[in-house]
């Protein structure tokens, strides 16, 4: 029992030891800040999909957007929203992307939660999310997945 505690606990060390975010959070790498306070901090993207690109980062780690506490999550996308708000208003951004990738099958590669704040001036220009039809997905009756979905919440 004590042991299988110890083992959780270096896992859960291990991935705090081994995140890019947390040591940027710490101050042991550096970033290029856009705000911060308490719960939250933002900082541009190192590789800026658009000009201005910023993540907005909650400064306690969590593995994304799903498992973070409610109140932590509307702290971050509170940021997001104000952050979007200054591309349109500062860098003359017409348009916003807001993104948070959980998991690695839907693109995420840092794992500690984050939302991507991806100023737009022309479409199509440096980031774009195509939704296509997909007929295999098109398959399945849509009151019975909403009916799958509504049992989880
Ligand atoms: P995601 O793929 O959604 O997990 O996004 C992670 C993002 O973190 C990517 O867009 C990376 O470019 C960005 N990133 C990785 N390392 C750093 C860093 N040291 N400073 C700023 N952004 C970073
Ligand atoms: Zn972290």
């Amino acid at each position: 029992m004590l042991s299988s505690f110890y083992k959780e606990r270096r896992k859960i060390d291990m991935s705090k030891n081994d995140c890019i975010f947390c040591k940027i959070i710490e101050g042991k790498l550096p970033s290029s800040k856009v705000y911060e306070d308490d719960d939250v901090v933002a900082f541009l993207d190192i590789s800026q999909t658009t000009v201005g690109h910023t993540l907005v980062v909650s400064k306690a780690h969590y593995d994304n957007f799903l498992t973070a506490p409610k109140e932590i999550m509307h702290k971050v996308m509170d940021v997001a929203q104000r952050i979007g708000q200054a591309q349109i208003m500062m860098l003359g951004a017409k348009g916003v992307n807001i993104l948070s990738n959980v998991n690695e099958e839907a693109g995420q590669s840092v794992k500690h939660f984050h939302v991507h704040v991806i100023p737009r001036y022309i479409s199509g220009e440096g980031f774009q999310i195509t939704m296509k039809d997909n007929p295999k997905a098109n398959e399945l009756s849509l009151p019975t997945l909403a009916e799958e979905i509504k049992r989880g919440l």
